[in-house]
């Protein structure tokens, strides 16, 4: 998961200062809104100036439109559904700041299981991590165990299991561990951008992302922690599909997890699009993103292997297993939530 406030040398300069996706599901408006870059940028360099809006001046801006933006997001959170409106008589000028980008090569690694069913073989399922994070700095190498080898492995190890039970699910199965995901999502743009399979038939997607430690009070995140997170799951975005958090909670019975949804509630962190399921929830794939929370050495040094918690990573990966195997499988795959189509 990307974070906003990253100094590492690695840095895209001026990723930082340009929040937000701006368009689309859930805009972050707080100081942790997310450095998401435009998509284009996977397509040979922004060419489109991108600008995000905090709080102050939105409520300036809509002020004239006799409206808060806090209330206006809560609306569309509810719903969800977008609240466009005209905001009369005001001019804005915008000036762009030149910001210095590096360019360099990355690579989406993708593998398949085809499906057992000739023709519902078309369709896809999509089980995904990012295998990137923020090399080495002065404090020392960023090792991510957490963030995102814990995913990374995750995807790893669900391709493995599947391919050794001789049982298709009727749907294909594609693994991708995507790149530069912690310089903006670029990996999960691209792929969305250039999809290697029709995103209109890929019916849910299964986004590891942090899922190896228990939740724990970090100073950079405001949120409520339960007393007890050692086996602890959280789900994001699952409002978007009701159909899809239904087949994960009935085979969570068997596995025995306890689930949260308190990140669709949550405003300030902008949980949503700050992981790979967010490009494919654009283009209405039941995406939803598998998180076992935030912790005080995300996104440092100490994010490090000791610290994983095993047990509860196996019960997720089996968890996801078994969702996994049910959205291939079954006659009616999940769907998005009508109201929250975009096209
Ligand atoms: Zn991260």
């Amino acid at each position: 998961m990307p974070d906003p406030n990253h100094q590492g040398p690695t840095r895209t300069a001026g990723a930082g200062q340009a929040p937000g996706a701006g368009r689309g599901r859930g805009q972050g408006r707080g100081p942790q809104a997310p450095s998401i870059l435009l998509e284009s940028l996977a397509d040979g360099g922004p060419t489109i100036p991108l600008f995000t809006l905090g709080g102050r001046v939105s409520d300036a801006l809509f002020a004239a439109a006799g409206k808060k933006a806090d209330d206006v997001e809560s609306a569309i959170n509810t719903k969800p559904a977008p609240a466009s409106f005209d905001i009369p008589a005001v001019t804005v000028e915008l000036h762009t700041v030149t910001a210095e980008s590096r360019r360099a090569n990355s690579y989406n690694v993708i593998g398949m299981i085809e499906g057992g069913d000739p023709a519902l073989r078309a369709e896809t399922i999509v089980f995904s991590g990012h295998f990137d994070h923020n090399g080495a700095g002065p404090a020392g190498i960023y090792h991510g165990a957490d963030d995102n080898s814990s995913g990374a492995v995750g995807v790893v190890a669900l391709a493995h299991a599947f391919a050794a039970n001789p049982v298709k699910p009727r749907r294909s199965l594609l693994f991708i561990v995507f790149a530069a995901e912690e310089r903006g999502l670029l990996g999960s743009y691209y792929y969305v951008s250039h999809p290697l399979r029709p995103l209109a038939t890929t019916r849910a997607q299964i986004n590891f992302d942090m899922i190896g430690r228990n939740e724990a009070a970090d100073p950079r995140v405001i949120t409520e922690i339960s007393p007890d997170t050692s086996n602890q799951l959280g789900l994001i975005g699952t409002d978007y599909s009701p159909d899809y958090r239904e087949t994960v909670e009935r085979q969570n019975k068997i596995v025995g997890l306890n689930l949260t949804y308190k990140w669709d509630l949550d405003a300030y962190n902008s949980v949503l699009f700050r992981s790979d399921q967010y490009p494919f929830l654009l283009h209405d794939v039941p995406a939803i993103w598998w998180f076992t929370g935030f912790h005080p050495d995300y996104h440092q040094v100490t994010d490090t292997v000791e610290k994983i918690n095993f047990e509860k990573m196996a019960k997720i990966v089996r968890l996801a297993y078994l969702s996994g195997f049910e959205f291939a499988d079954e006659q009616n795959p999940p769907r998005l939530e009508p109201r929250a189509k975009t096209r």
